[in-house]
């Protein structure tokens, strides 16, 4: 698979993460105190209220310190083309609040998109450019904290810290979550990989605060770029786990399983409900459908077992899966290496609707709306409330866009003051073949939905794939998995071309070129998928992202 590939760079960049070890190290010491400090949802509750009601206070003093106190702050720079000084924005955010006055400095030019915040793109803003790191954005304090890396899906997998002190602060909201979920007292099972990947132990550590005990931690292996690093996270691993037992409430050792024999974690549900317990399990939204299905080819149902389905979207088509075999789900929102955004709401409209990490993140949509010519979408940026966030944000874009909004639902996340709702999120990654920028809105309906409704299969069983030929051509791909079956391409084809040209004129002209180069075409095999398991509507393999 192509995450497989072993870019250059990331030998280098390990190298220059090394000094990081000190603190993972030290993390291993802390790690005592913070298993042993418990938190219980009564004092997670009020850990929120106390954080929400200090926000604003708490968001000055950290542009103060991080940003107008750093001369070399990229959001210095930012800050200052826009004019902005400290007194401005301080009175601002007395009169307007947080939100209007981050929509306004976005406004000013005051935000990173997504690729500049990487690196990958100099920042230009007027006649003014200048080009950023992503080190820039470190925390300045040595904490102790843990070295993870995403699967990359369709990027160079990305390296991020995760300090200790942030993950206690998402210890809060997830505990308000697990309750509203009534899941507290469930039996829980986390499917996702080991180190380096974070996901996994992240959540193994969280519920540890909380006092629970995960029953069972099925592994799956991510690849690493050397043998160094391998042994690096191989060590941490089995020191962590070494530290739950000790120290925490009980700590799964991590149990590999094989992408085809998820029956074992069906029969670990099924032994469970025959001993009178619910089963919550933790997993990318892909492996839960993987495993509902698994339950489903073994007429096994999964009644009173749930989901926290987490990576990439849940969307409708994915519950239904779940909920096909009797099995329920709800959702949780991360990026960038434990950035958490937010959590299922336990009354939701939507499928995929959760409530906004108020306390920790300020969110809001870009007043600058993208689009090709079709309905505008308004990319998410984010900004970090404490100073030991992974990372600091001051309006980055993250490459999503969602719906935001405030709603009264009544559950228990609303009750202790998170009342900004969020939903279909969605990626705007951009097809780039023949040279042409293309976007299509919601890949999930389309590969999910509208073709498996005409041609069978269903999630996870197409994937767009853009990827050069033997000749050098860029070609989009359907990739079908075989277990679909016999297929009529030609129709497939017709109405891939239909879809992709709907919404605009800049897309209508794009399938066109596609269609004129024999850009399309079909190809039978099973998706690509992270280390994680997450299977993305649009794969563009690593190095071309
Ligand atoms: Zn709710």
């Amino acid at each position: 698979m192509s995450f497989l590939a072993r870019p250059r760079e990331n030998y280098s960049q390990f190298g220059s993460d090394l000094k990081k070890v000190k603190g993972t190290l030290a993390f291993i010491t802390s790690l005592r105190e913070f298993l042993r400090d418990r938190i219980t949802v009564e004092q997670a509750q009020e850990e929120i209220k106390r954080a929400l009601d200090s926000r604003e206070e708490r968001f000055l003093e950290l542009v103060h310190t991080q940003v107008y106190e750093l001369p070399t702050s990229p959001y210095l720079r930012l800050l200052k083309l826009a004019g902005c000084e400290f007194s401005d924005l301080r009175a601002h955010v007395h009169s307007h609040g947080i939100e209007k006055t981050l929509e306004r400095l976005a406004e000013e030019g005051v935000y990173l998109t997504s690729d500049e915040f990487k690196g990958k793109k100099e920042v230009r803003r007027g006649n003014c450019s200048f080009p950023v790191t992503p080190k820039d954005f470190e925390c300045r304090d040595s904490l102790p904290g843990l070295l993870a890396q995403s699967s990359g899906t369709t990027n160079l997998p990305l390296r991020s810290f995760t300090p200790l002190d942030w993950l206690a602060v998402r210890t809060f909201s997830t505990g308000v979550f697990l309750s509203a979920h009534n899941l507290l007292t469930s039996c829980h099972a986390m499917y996702d990989a080991i180190l380096p990947g974070g996901g996994g132990i992240n959540n193994l550590l969280i519920y540890a605060k909380l006092g629970i005990r995960t029953d069972r931690w099925f592994a799956r292996k991510i690849p690493v770029n050397s043998r160094l690093e391998g042994m690096y996270h191989y060590l941490m691993t089995y020191l962590l786990v070494a530290s739950g037992k000790w120290y925490g409430p009980g700590f799964p050792e991590p149990k590999f399983v094989g992408v085809n024999d998820l029956r074992r974690i069906v029969h670990w549900a099924t032994k469970k409900k025959r001993a009178g317990k619910t089963c919550c399990i933790t997993t990318a939204a892909s492996n839960a459908v993987r495993i509902a299905r698994a339950a489903g080819k073994m007429g096994v149902s999964l009644d009173g077992t749930k989901f926290v389905a987490s990576g990439e979207p849940l969307t409708e088509s994915k519950r239904e899966v779940i909920e096909r075999v009797g099995g329920s789900a709800t959702t949780r929102y991360a990026y960038g290496g434990g950035l958490n955004v937010g959590h299922g709401c336990a009354n939701p409209f939507y499928t995929d609707e959760m409530h906004v990490n108020q306390h920790m993140l300020a969110v809001i949509p870009h007043p600058r709306p993208l689009s090709n010519g079709g309905p505008a979408i308004y990319p998410l940026l984010a900004t970090t409330l404490y100073p030991f966030a992974p990372r600091v944000h001051l309006n980055v874009e993250n490459g999503d866009y969602a719906t935001l909004e405030e709603r009264e639902c009544g559950c228990a996340l609303e009750r202790v003051g998170l009342t900004l709702h969020v939903h279909h999120i969605r990626s705007y990654e951009k097809f780039a073949s023949e040279g042409m920028n293309y976007f299509y809105g919601d890949l999930f309906e389309l590969l999910e939905k509208d073709i498996p409704s005409e041609f069978g299969g269903g999630p996870g069983d197409y994937q767009l794939v853009e990827e050069e030929d033997g000749n050098g051509q860029t070609r989009l791909s359907l990739v079908v998995h075989p277990r679909v079956g016999e297929l009529d391409e030609a129709r497939v084809l017709v109405r891939l071309r239909e879809a992709l040209s709907k919404g605009s004129r800049g897309n209508r002209s794009m399938t066109r070129v596609w269609e004129n180069a024999g850009t399309f075409r079909i190809k039978r095999q099973v998706p690509y998928a992270s280390g994680r398991g997450k299977i993305l509507p649009l794969h563009i393999p690593v190095g071309k992202a």
